[in-house]
Formats: structure tokens, C-alpha cells, sequence
């Protein structure tokens, strides 16, 4: 992958890297155009890292299907795909994690307290293997997105990062590899995100700045549906990620939900600037 990167550069091409843990959705395929939009290769990396996952989460779980996601990024014209084995990334020797404090410690990182640990390590090493001009990720992991701008901006990488808007499916359910998990019944269940978020939109919009009331409504739409069991729902600083208690005009917020439906767990958030 090094000697393919490198050679590109030398032929003045500009390489997007798009990271995703493969089995593929019209989510992944927004960053994936935009990367082919921007840049002149684009790489796709498919790699279920389990540095990302605890003990007790779904590593073996998670869904794997090479063949297809192959056929899908076939169809869009990538120019490589970067597919390494856990063995290839993390040897037997391996020893070194990539941390970056405070923000890795609030929402996720309080329900998964190992997990961004896992992330910025993994795409450290995505990095220096593609060498990437700029990297694309989803609004989907809100979260993750500012810990790797984080990152990259603290170890001095010199790569762009790209932020790209939410697919979600008609009904408002935001695209995730974990939907295949939902039973129909669960499928329904799961618009009860969606429709939060949209009811905090339209609170805000009719003027209602105090979080607590607009997390409380939130709250009755999650906890309208008998098998969700929310870890967060959170209205944040769009740039700290430090929870707010008013709102104010001009400034910007995610207003983010962690909620497991049935053994699901799904997130979803939306981002406001508030006039
Ligand atoms: P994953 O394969 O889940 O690790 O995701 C790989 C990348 O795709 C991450 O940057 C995600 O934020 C992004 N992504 C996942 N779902 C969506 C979605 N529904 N819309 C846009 N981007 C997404």
C-alpha cells in the first residue's frame, strides 16, 4: 500500500482515503463520491478493527461480507481497496496506542471507555499506510470525526479531513452496518432516534433554549417504544463536546442519541446552529 501511495505522489496525485469496516451502505458511498470528487485516488479501506471493540461488544458479531462490499465499490470505480488482516495490523508484538484526552472521555467514551483508543490507533496506522491527501468520515460518528480532527491537528498529520452529511433511508432510520440486526418490529421501533432528534429541531426552532426540556421530550419519543434502552441522549458544544444547559443564538451544538434497540445499539445525532 506504502509503494502504491508513494508512487502516486510522485506522479503528482492526490490520494482520499475513505476508512470504513466494510459491509457497505449508501452511507459509506457518500464519502466514497466525494473522495473520487476531490481527489485523484481514491482508497477505500475495509478493516473491522478489534482494537475499536470490548470484551463484551460484538467484534465476531459485526458484520463481514468481502464479496459483496467488492461488487459495491467495483460499481463506483475506486482505485484500491485496502483490506489488511487483524494479524497484519496488530502482530503479535504489537505495543503502541495513539490516545487523545478529554474529548474521548465524554458520551461514547463513557459507555465505551476503550473504544476511540482503538479508532485513533487504527487510523494512525490507515494513515501511514495510505498516506492519504484527505480522509473522508460520516456526521454519523459526530463524535469520532472531531477526535480524529483532534488528532490530526495535535500529531501534525498532513491530511484533510472531510466531514460528510448523514444518509439516512427515506423513513428518517440513519444508515448503519448494525441495521441488518433489526428485527421488522425493531426496524419500526428504531425511528423513535430520528423522530427525537426532529422534535428538538422543531423545539429549538420555536424557540425553547433550555436543553433540560428539550432533552425531556426527547426522551418520552425513546422511551415511547418498549425495547429501546438509551446510554445518552446529549445536547454538546459542537467543538468541546461539553454537555450545554442553555442555548444560544450563533452558536453551534450536536444534539446526539447512544440507544440500544432490542441488542442493537444505534446512534444518531443531528447538528444545530441555533439563529
Ligand atoms: P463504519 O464502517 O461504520 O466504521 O463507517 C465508516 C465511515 O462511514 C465512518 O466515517 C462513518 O461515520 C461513515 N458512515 C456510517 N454510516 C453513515 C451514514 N449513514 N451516513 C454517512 N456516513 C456514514
Amino acid at each position: 500500500m506504502q509503494r502504491i501511495s508513494l508512487n502516486a505522489k510522485t506522479e503528482g496525485k492526490s490520494i482520499g482515503l475513505v476508512p470504513t469496516m466494510g459491509f457497505l451502505h449508501e452511507g459509506h458511498l457518500s464519502l466514497i463520491r466525494k473522495s473520487k470528487k476531490t481527489t485523484d485516488i481514491t482508497v477505500v479501506s475495509i478493516f473491522v478493527n478489534p482494537s475499536q471493540f470490548a470484551p463484551n461488544e460484538d467484534l465476531s458479531k459485526y458484520p463481514r461480507d468481502f464479496k459483496r462490499d467488492k461488487k459495491l465499490l467495483a460499481v463506483e470505480n475506486i482505485d484500491f481497496i485496502f483490506h489488511p488482516s487483524a494479524e497484519e495490523m496488530y502482530p503479535e508484538n504489537y505495543r503502541t496506542y495513539v490516545t487523545v484526552n478529554d474529548i474521548t472521555a465524554k458520551l461514547e467514551g463513557e459507555f465505551r471507555p476503550t473504544h476511540f483508543k482503538g479508532v485513533t490507533t487504527v487510523v494512525s496506522m490507515l494513515f501511514n499506510a495510505v498516506k492519504p491527501d484527505r480522509a473522508f468520515f460520516g456526521q454519523k460518528d459526530a463524535q469520532q470525526a472531531a477526535v480524529i480532527r483532534q488528532m490530526v491537528r495535535d500529531l501534525k498529520f498532513n491530511i484533510k479531513i472531510d466531514v460528510c452529511p448523514i444518509i439516512r433511508e427515506p423513513d428518517g432510520l440513519a444508515l448503519s452496518s448494525r441495521n441488518i440486526f433489526l428485527s421488522p418490529l425493531e426496524r419500526q421501533d428504531a425511528l423513535v432516534l430520528n423522530r427525537s432528534l426532529k422534535l428538538a429541531s422543531k423545539l429549538i426552532k420555536e424557540g425553547e433554549f433550555e436543553t433540560r426540556k428539550i432533552l425531556k421530550g426527547m426522551a418520552k419519543i425513546i422511551n415511547s417504544v418498549q425495547c429501546s434502552n438509551p446510554d445518552y441522549i446529549s445536547i454538546v458544544d459542537a467543538e468541546s463536546f461539553d454537555k450545554i444547559s442553555k442555548l444560544k443564538r450563533g452558536n453551534n451544538y450536536y444534539i446526539l442519541i447512544a440507544c440500544k434497540i432490542g441488542t442493537t445499539r444505534l446512534i444518531d445525532n443531528i447538528h444545530i446552529r441555533v439563529r
